[in-house]
């Protein structure tokens, strides 16, 4: 079967949906890879008109397949260039023919990638390494760099592409011998997910097999050390959680998050709580939410919500481009100006980012700069209060689980910060209002969710017993936990007797393995046999020594252990 360039791209992306694809399936949701695709298009098309004053219509070709239509002509560059060799296939975006100094056309070829966002990442050359290796494979001629064509200015990055040959090729392998086994790579849900085709059939097969990966933030090292201690389950994992309590000198320092306590938050249906969580209002609280595009680092929407007597209030700026940004963020303090002692609320490090951005980027726009200074010192996030300290009964900290959770719904019931980009990315060329619309809603709901959940969380900190009659949810603290068997394991319950006994027997020999208190010469034969065997672990104590155990020692002579 042929690897072409979409199964390699799908395997740096997830292994599960390479097979998916190599398999011939075909995903529920189409909508973010159709946009994907419709925008490199229309990226390409911008750039095929851009440069063709450079060339004449013989030199630059559209959509040919190597090496086909392609003898005895004069071309420089071929536009959409399906490449095959071996069990190999790319349809590479450009393949430039290099020149020589004298201006005349040979080898070697150049590929040549077009992406239309503004910031490259490591897969955007491992995918120029793919076109390299096929194109050197059906040419015959090794390729020293390549080109990626990127962003709106079209920016041309060389790569060299000695440095990524090998690493592609890796991935080649891996993808072979994925072809040539028979079992399916095991699942794990990931970051592509929520653009993947395939999100639902995942989503739903991992929550049949109670898989591990639904917990968001376990990293693959943290699930291979569950898997080796024989815990592949959220539920497996919820029984690991034991309440301890923490040493007075350690009182100070933070909680460490714990994935069990998740996991056990979710079989129990309750919030637990570790620690004492706080969360200190100085102020009117101003709800924050912010929209941009990362790859540009620019922002278009902000959205702010607060109270006004009984009233609740919602004010949004926004951005038409780049060049609005800076009238957009001070419309926005004006707004602030105008409360009284403003306190922002925020879910997440992006709007902090926002506001250090904003800060730097426009320092004139800013008045009273002890104002904004105040705003930056005093505004909160309120992942960084519940986080390692409330564990909601939901598989990650996100905003949309909890305030789900917390009955809190939006009108597009499955919007993401996904759908925005791809809202915005579409008001761009198509400047419809109501793809404007969208986007303010969707924003200005964030805010109200935000408020729902801070007001829970700071409940929950003011004093567990009335937040949860406040927000009709069973709350656990874990420092109140009542341990269960603290002492010693549970007893097993055997659906034949016989085992109990086996059960039993096993624990003789354990005991004789780990610690041996020898009393009577008549066993020092069979300890000292045992204690030459290397690979046991034995402790040997002889009667001269009983005075050193005290009352251990006496306690278990007595009662004959
Ligand atoms: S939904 Fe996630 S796990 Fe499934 S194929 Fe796509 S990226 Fe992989």
């Amino acid at each position: 079967m042929l690897i072409t360039d979409d199964i390699f791209q799908a395997f740096l992306q997830c292994e599960t949906k390479a097979h998916l694809q190599l398999a011939g399936a075909a995903g529920d949701q189409q909508v973010f890879p159709a946009w994907e695709r419709d925008r490199v298009e229309a990226y390409k098309q911008h750039y095929h008109l851009h440069v063709r004053a450079d060339c004449r219509e013989d030199e630059c070709l559209v959509g040919v397949a190597w090496p086909h239509a392609l003898a005895h002509r004069l071309w420089r560059r071929v536009m959409d260039c399906q490449v095959q060799a071996h069990a190999l296939q790319s349809h590479i975006h450009i393949v430039e023919r290099g020149t020589s100094a004298g201006q005349t056309p040979h080898p070697p070829y150049i590929p040549v990638r077009l992406i239309p966002r503004e910031k490259l990442t490591p897969q955007d050359k491992l995918m120029l390494a793919f076109d390299a290796l096929v194109l050197a494979a059906a040419t015959g001629h090794a390729l020293p760099f390549g080109k990626i064509i990127y962003g709106g200015t079209y920016a041309v990055a060389k790569v060299t592409l000695e440095a990524w040959l090998p690493s592609a090729q890796a991935v080649l392998d891996k993808i072979m011998a994925q072809q040539a086994s028979r079992n399916p790579p095991p699942l794990v849900l990931n970051t592509h997910c929520a653009a993947c085709e395939f999100q639902a059939h995942c989503r739903q097969r991992a929550l049949e097999k109670d898989d591990l990966s639904l917990l968001s933030g376990m990293t693959a090292k943290e699930k291979q050390k569950q898997h080796r201690k024989g815990i592949f389950s959220v539920t497996q994992l919820s029984y690991t959680f034991r309440a301890r309590r923490k040493p007075k000198r350690f009182a100070a320092k933070p909680e460490k998050y714990s994935h069990a306590l998740r996991a056990l938050a979710l079989r129990e249906h309750k919030i637990h709580i570790a620690g004492q969580p706080a969360l200190t209002l100085k102020g009117t609280p101003v709800y924050l939410d912010v929209e941009g595009v990362p790859d540009r680092d620019f922002y278009y929407l902000i959205g702010l919500r607060y109270t006004s007597g009984d009233a609740s209030l919602h004010a949004s700026f926004w951005a038409n481009d780049m060049a609005e940004e800076q009238e957009m963020w001070a419309a926005c303090l004006q707004a602030l100006a105008k409360i009284d002692r403003p306190q922002l609320l925020h879910y997440g490090s992006y709007e902090t980012l926002f506001l250090k951005r904003m800060k730097e980027r426009y320092p004139d726009v800013v008045e009273q700069p002890a104002f904004l200074d105040q705003l930056i010192k005093e505004a909160v996030n309120i992942v960084s209060v519940s986080y390692a300290q409330i564990y909601f009964p939901t598989y990650s900290n996100g905003l949309k689980e909890i305030a789900h959770y917390l009955g809190f719904h939006w009108s597009e019931s499955d919007a993401s910060g996904l759908h925005t980009l791809m809202w915005r990315g579409e008001w761009e060329c198509s400047k419809d209002e109501r793809l404007q619309q969208k986007l303010v809603t969707y924003n200005a709901e964030d805010c109200e969710a935000l408020e729902r959940v801070t007001t829970a969380i700071a409940q929950l900190c003011q004093g567990q017993g009335e937040a949860a009659q406040a927000t009709e949810h069973t709350i656990v603290h874990i420092d109140a936990m009542k341990r269960e068997n603290p002492d010693h394991f549970a007893r097993n319950e055997f659906a034949l007797p016989e085992f109990d006994a086996i059960n039993k027997a096993a624990y003789w020999d354990y005991q004789r393995d780990k610690i041996y208190i020898v009393g009577t010469k008549f066993t020092r034969p069979s300890v000292e046999r045992l204690s030459r065997t290397a690979s046991r672990r034995i402790l040997v104590v002889h009667p001269f020594s009983f005075d050193m155990f005290g009352s251990l020692c006496d306690t278990s002579l007595r009662s004959g252990t």
